[in-house]
């Protein structure tokens, strides 16, 4: 059973210490005490039951976790929920500083980050989402706080409400998610683009939409720069999401053109981190899980293929300035550190074997790589030209792969010890 997170000791690839994330830029304070987030994502749902059916820990807020009260019975399989004994302090801010931010897609991985943030600086959040990839426990830490809304909506039906800024990020996004029903994928690109560009023009609030490295298909010129227009096959198994995203960017700048929406074009690289849905068939979460469990870990093809991945905080810190920033044209936002994936199966199996030597677990078995058939029109390599985000933004990320990988593990570890993994 995990308990309150210990003091993790995290460097930049610079070797500085990290003990916040985001910074004050374009008028917006963004920055946030590192462990105050950690608390939200590494610290237990729940307390497992003594013998005598109550909580066997001290669930007080004393030592500053907020502890979930709900309790676990092992023996009954049951569990007693509470909503958190008290909410995370966030900023007071004056009503002027203060925005009222929707976030679409916010019970995902990516907009659970985002809404943790936005909370901790004292915004008032709105969620919508239909729960299709995203869970209810992503954001449930939130749920009776005054300055926060959860709504079960579908983005393919208009939806009312007034706000100072959109965060569209509603669309699932593993390829076994958006090839699961790939018709509605392209609905919830195209409708639901439509009615929140239809909202944003409305209410006259500031768009940004998560679009993704997936426009520049399998892509002919490397790295990837925001002038290259791709290489997507239209009618593959990738184009309900590829071409979803590339109608979706088409509509943002018909909006801006003749509505005059002010739009951000955020176009996302492999991104990853704790509360990535650990069966959603992307590599990190496929890697990890697989290493913890002792089981074989599944590289497609040769493993000759390239990735770039990052971390979901300086994820985070690229949205937030983007969307505060003057920048209305596509800025990629993603980490330079690029891997093939047999390199990156061998760098994931060391991490998890570091930190299960750290917590003293003894394996029994070593893990092995086997190779799978290489799904169609995987695109080759990838990594992203991040220069205009630096000169406009002036953003870069921060985080090694290696960084974000040693805590998503622990995550990950984390929900296993649970017995939610
Ligand atoms: P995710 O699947 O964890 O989150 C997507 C969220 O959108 C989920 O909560 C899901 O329930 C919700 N959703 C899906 N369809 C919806 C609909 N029709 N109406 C309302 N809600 C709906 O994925 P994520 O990794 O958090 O991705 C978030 C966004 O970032 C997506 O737009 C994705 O395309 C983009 N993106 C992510 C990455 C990455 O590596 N994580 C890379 C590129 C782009
Ligand atoms: N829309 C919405 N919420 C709003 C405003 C509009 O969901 O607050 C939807 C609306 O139902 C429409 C879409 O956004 O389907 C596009 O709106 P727009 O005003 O651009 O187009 P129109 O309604 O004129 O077709
Ligand atoms: N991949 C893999 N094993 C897995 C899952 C994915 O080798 O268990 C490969 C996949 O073929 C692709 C890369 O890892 O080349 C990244 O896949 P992911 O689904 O995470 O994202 P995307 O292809 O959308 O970048």
């Amino acid at each position: 059973m995990s308990s309150a997170p210990t003091k993790i000791h995290t460097v930049d690839k610079e070797g500085k210490e990290i003990t916040t994330v985001g910074f004050n830029r374009f008028g917006f304070d963004s920055e946030v005490n590192l462990e105050a987030l950690r608390a939200l994502y590494l610290r237990a749902h729940y307390s497992n039951a003594g013998p005598n059916g109550k909580s066997a820990q001290n669930s007080s807020d004393e030592d500053g976790t907020y502890q979930s009260n709900s309790i676990y019975n092992k023996e009954t399989g049951g569990i007693s929920y509470t909503t958190l004994t008290r909410f995370p302090p966030v900023k007071l801010l004056a009503p002027s500083e203060r925005k009222r931010v929707l976030v679409t897609g916010g019970a995902g991985f990516v907009g659970s980050h985002l809404v943790d943030r936005l909370m901790l600086l004292g915004h008032e959040v709105t969620v919508l989402d239909n729960f299709f990839t995203g869970s209810k426990t992503t954001v449930s830490h939130w749920v009776g706080h005054p300055n926060f809304e959860l709504v079960r909506h579908d983005v393919v039906e208009p939806f009312m409400i007034e706000c100072d800024q959109i965060y569209h990020l509603a669309c699932p996004a593993s390829p076994p998610h958006y090839q699961y029903n790939p018709v509605k994928t392209v609905k919830t690109s195209f409708m639901g683009t439509l009615n929140m560009l239809g909202l944003a023009k409305r209410t006259k609030a500031r768009f940004l939409i998560t679009s993704t490295s997936e426009v520049y298909g399998d892509p002919e010129v490397h790295p990837q720069h925001e002038e290259y227009w791709g290489h997507v096959n239209p009618i593959g198994i990738r184009a309900c999401y590829d071409e979803g995203k590339r109608v979706a960017e088409t509509l943002t700048y018909g909006y801006q053109r003749q509505d005059k929406v002010d739009v951000r074009v955020a176009r996302i690289f492999n991104t990853y981190g704790p509360r990535m849905n650990p069966y959603d068939g992307r590599v990190v979460s496929n890697f990890i899980v697989q290493a913890l469990k002792g089981e074989d870990m599944t590289v497609y093809g040769d493993g000759k293929q390239t990735r770039s991945f990052q971390y979901v905080h300086d994820l985070i810190d690229g949205l937030i300035a983007l969307m505060n920033s003057d920048e209305s044209r596509p800025v990629n936002i993603g980490n330079g550190d690029e891997f093939t994936i047999i390199e990156f199966a061998e760098l994931v199996r060391e991490i998890v074997e570091k930190v299960q030597d750290e917590a003293g677990i003894k394996r029994t078995r070593s893990v092995k790589i086997i190779h799978k058939d290489m799904p169609k029109d995987d695109p080759k390599q990838r990594r992203p030209d991040t220069t205009r985000a630096k000169e406009t933004l002036k953003w870069q990320p921060r985080w090694s792969v290696r960084m974000g990988l040693e805590e998503m593990v622990r995550y990950y570890k984390a929900k296993m010890e649970e017995g939610n993994l």
